[in-house]
């Protein structure tokens, strides 16, 4: 290791300007001293300031709060890689964070200035021969559903394509397949995983089980995930699309989504969400969409799904039978990653439409309020309230098949999840929108306390800097996660060296 630190700081010391490898070494900081020490296992993975990488790196983010000056940007190739970073990251102290897709708008999560990042780009494998993908963090869902639509089969991932393999899964992951197989998580059949011992472990059912479990929601605390073992499904076409409905039928919309999940028994081959949202700021008005899928390549509508057809008030209709990978959009029109700058948190309640009718309501009130108070003085922006049901027979195949660490069952369902974003121009206005967001969604969680339907449980993947998913997962998956991470991670090389996460 010291050779390997002695070759990158000789390789690299131009890129200090002293030129003669160890001189200035007491003057650098641990940080790029590690920057150095990578650069000697690969010129090309390691970049700094100026490069065309690093600049197109530090921007490869969803929000434009997360947008960071690392130290470097280390992107690497392999496993080995991972691992050697790992090993360097323990040798030299340095502070480092890991980012897939870059969609966690939870500054710091995924960067921090100074540290190193680790990009996964280029841990691209995308093999979808035989029952299981192999899929490298670095992949887009997008890029993920093209295979897999060849071969006529679906792995569960995320519903905008542009968003990362690697978060999202680790994070939990609802899909349009999830009322059917449960959380994405659950259908990871092995994780390659590289440690804080600088060890490429595969982590399964027989192979390091605890850490497997742990894996499964546990997000960026045990270790760097370089390669996802997920089974697939058979689907070819599917039907799908987004209904975009006038803002007064918003009552109408929310009705059937009650309705739906009053259901006894609803398809498990049907999913949906609904979007209501403000952008009347930027001239487009309120609008409320409602994105199906139904799992079956049939024109006809299910008899479930035909009463959000029947809403007055449609505006534009793309329901139609597609490929899988042309159902998800690629990032959303108006809201492409790295454009705005977004603060969202989110709510967890059972399926109530007393309560998705007054968290609309609270929604209203809200972004009215915060334009009284503070239009004039901020930058135009969109407000969203998105729903998000966790089927009943979600949970119940996620019980089944997963064993994951959220810590959910099919006795909390079909839940409700509610998700607030604040989306805006101006990066200096994180302050005051992040805590309009937080006072609307408290007003939400104390209305659902009150109707008895509030359940305590953050999805990470949809959570506020300042909010606790993992202690939401419940108490004894809190302690075994804790203790899965001293057993694999004593020194806290992924809880104190690695910037960013969520504490644990
Ligand atoms: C537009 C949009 C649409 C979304 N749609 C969905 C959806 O349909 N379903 C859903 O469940 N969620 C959805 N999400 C939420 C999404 O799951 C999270 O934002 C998720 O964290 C994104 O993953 P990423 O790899 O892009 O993010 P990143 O920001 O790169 O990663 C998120 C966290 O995971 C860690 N991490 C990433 N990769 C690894 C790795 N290989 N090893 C260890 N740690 C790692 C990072 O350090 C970071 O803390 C959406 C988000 C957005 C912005």
């Amino acid at each position: 290791m010291q050779a390997a630190l002695a070759r990158g700081l000789a390789v690299s010391g131009s890129i200090l300007g002293n030129g003669s490898g160890l001189t200035g070494f007491t003057s650098i900081s641990r940080e790029e001293i590690c920057c150095l020490a990578l650069k000697g296992l690969s010129a090309d993975t390691v970049s700094f300031s100026g490069s065309p990488v690093y600049a197109n790196e530090t921007h490869n983010y969803f929000s434009k709060e997360n947008f960071v000056q690392p130290a470097c940007v280390f992107s690497p190739e392999t496993a080995e890689h991972v691992a050697y970073a790992v090993r360097i990251f323990n040798e030299t102290n340095c502070n480092f964070s890991v980012r897939s897709g870059g969609h966690l708008p939870v500054p710091g999560s995924n960067g921090k200035n100074g540290a190193v990042l680790l990009v996964t780009s280029k841990l691209k494998a995308l093999n979808v021969r035989g029952k299981v993908a192999r899929i490298g963090p670095g992949n887009t869902w997008t890029e993920v559903y093209r295979e897999t639509d060849k071969v006529g089969k679906v792995v569960l991932g995320g519903r905008i394509g542009s968003v990362g393999v690697g978060g999202l899964v680790l994070g939990g992951g609802v899909s349009f397949q999830g009322p059917e197989h449960g959380f994405s998580c659950d259908t990871v059949v092995n994780f390659q995983v590289v440690t804080a011992d600088g060890l490429i472990r595969n982590a399964n059912s027989t192979s390091n089980p605890d850490l497997f479990w742990a894996l499964k929601g546990g997000s960026n605390r045990f270790g760097i995930v370089t390669a996802f073992d997920m089974k697939m499904y058979p689907l070819s076409n599917v039907a799908g699309g987004t209904i975009t409905y006038q803002f007064t039928s918003l009552q109408l919309v929310l009705d059937q989504v009650d309705i739906f999940y009053r259901l006894s028994n609803p398809d498990p081959k049907i999913s949906f969400f609904v979007n209501v949202m403000d952008a009347a700021d930027l001239g487009f008005g309120r609008f409320i969409e409602v994105v199906l899928y139904h799992g079956r390549p049939s024109v006809v509508v299910p008899a479930a799904l035909q009463p959000f057809f029947n809403i007055p008030g449609i505006v534009s209709n793309t329901y139609s039978v597609k490929p899988y990978s042309e159902l998800i959009p690629n990032g959303r029109e108006g809201l492409q990653p790295g454009i705005f700058s977004h603060t969202w948190r989110s709510v967890t309640y059972r399926a109530s439409g007393a309560v998705n009718r007054r968290v609309a309501v609270i929604f209203q009130e809200e972004v009215n309020r915060f334009r009284e108070n503070n239009g004039r003085r901020l930058k135009p922006g969109v407000f969203t309230l998105a729903y998000e049901p966790y089927a009943a027979s979600m949970l119940d195949a996620s019980r089944t098949t997963g064993r994951n660490a959220l810590g959910l069952n099919g006795d909390n369902g079909p839940l409700m999840l509610a998700l607030l974003t604040y989306s805006w121009f101006n990066q200096t206005e994180s302050a005051i929108r992040t805590a309009a967001v937080k006072a609307s969604v408290n007003r939400m969680k104390g209305y659902s306390i009150a109707a008895g339907k509030h359940v305590d449980f953050v999805y990470l993947n949809a959570a506020a800097p300042d909010q606790d998913p993992f202690r939401s997962y419940g108490n004894t998956n809190f302690q075994r996660l804790r203790n899965i991470r001293r057993k694999y991670d004593p020194r806290g090389v992924f809880s104190v060296l690695q910037a960013g996460g969520f504490r644990l």
